[in-house]
């Protein structure tokens, strides 16, 4: 199974998706700024945090949003280790989720830091987890500022739809704030919001 990149909508369509939560703090944020622009977005959780707090996967899941696998340990290296050890992190983390989501299976699988191989992405594919890329990296995560976030994200739109944030992993209020600003002005020029193709 190839990684999918396109938008179920087609045309303008955007996915936003969510990596590295849930998280206590910044996970309802995120949900808010979601909510107050009617956007649903797909996140790639990391399964003991899933497991942690069951109340906010319980929450995305209820507000519409999709679930993602996106391991166990998040090891950005596990493209080297062992297919044991890549069948571990991908089948027990999507274990974790449904169960914190009270049955709701994730429907992506999402290698931390793109470390895929072909071997982790048959597992994916086998277990239902579409395996899931990205175009556009926001680099939140390096915390670079507000506006160099939206810059990013509005000068790599032409790499295609998916768009990657994260609520966890430290301190995300500069993407919370992004996503506020980003959200609205993508919907203005003609974008629609939608879920990865399965
Ligand atoms: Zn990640």
């Amino acid at each position: 199974m190839d990684i999918a990149h396109a938008a179920l909508n087609g045309g303008k369509a955007v996915n936003i998706t969510i990596d590295d939560g849930p998280d206590p703090t910044w996970t309802p944020k995120v949900l808010e700024a979601l909510a107050d622009n009617h956007v649903k977005a797909t996140f790639c959780m990391i399964g003991p945090q899933a497991a942690a707090h069951p109340e906010l996967v319980k929450a995305v899941v209820a507000a519409g949003h999709r679930l993602c696998d996106h391991t166990v340990h998040h090891d950005e290296a596990m493209d080297h280790k062992s297919r044991a050890y890549q069948k571990q992190e991908i089948l027990a983390a999507a274990d974790q989720i449904t169960r914190a989501s009270g049955g709701v299976r994730p429907l992506y699988y999402r290698a931390p830091g793109g470390a895929f191989t072909p071997y982790s992405r048959q597992i994916a594919a086998a277990a239902g987890l579409r395996p899931l890329g990205w175009n556009i990296d926001s680099k939140d995560w390096e915390r670079p500022g507000v506006p160099a976030i939206d810059a990013t994200v509005k000068d790599e739109l032409p790499n295609g739809p998916t768009i990657l944030f994260h609520d966890g992993g430290g301190d995300r209020h500069q993407t919370v704030e992004a996503l506020e600003a980003l959200l609205p002005w993508l919907r203005a020029h003609g974008h629609s919001f939608s879920f990865p193709v399965r």
